[in-house]
């Protein structure tokens, strides 16, 4: 079965200024200029929403975070869906789980 590129799209209900789908040739305004940059544009976007938590699903998020890890605007992508609130998908290197553990306020030592 083949997998469309080049669709990694933001889910719907997130906050997005202009468009939904990262690294399209959109007019964005000049703060999301990184998107033309995003390497999930060539990339199936299936990988950076996987479904469930079984392994299929596991090495679709190991696949997206690789690519993160080789992406030029990751930290943009991961200041963007922090920022968002983004509830679904790997952005940043990050899966939804590991953006939340990002946001939990941390334990303070001693007491
Ligand atoms: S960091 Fe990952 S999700 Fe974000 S733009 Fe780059 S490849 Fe896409």
């Amino acid at each position: 079965m083949g997998t469309a590129r080049g669709t990694h799209t933001v889910p719907q209900g997130a906050a997005m200024p202009t468009s939904t789908r990262h690294a399209v040739a959109a007019p964005f305004a000049a703060h999301d200029d990184w998107r033309l940059d995003a390497r999930c544009a060539t990339e199936p976007p299936d990988d950076f929403f996987p479904i469930g938590e079984g392994p299929a699903a596991q090495q679709q998020a190991r696949r997206a975070k690789g690519v993160c890890q080789e992406c030029p605007v990751r930290e943009q992508c991961l200041e963007w869906a922090l920022a968002a609130d983004v509830r679904h998908g790997v952005f940043g290197g990050l899966d939804e789980g590991e953006r939340m553990a990002l946001r939990m306020p941390r334990p303070r030592g001693g007491g």
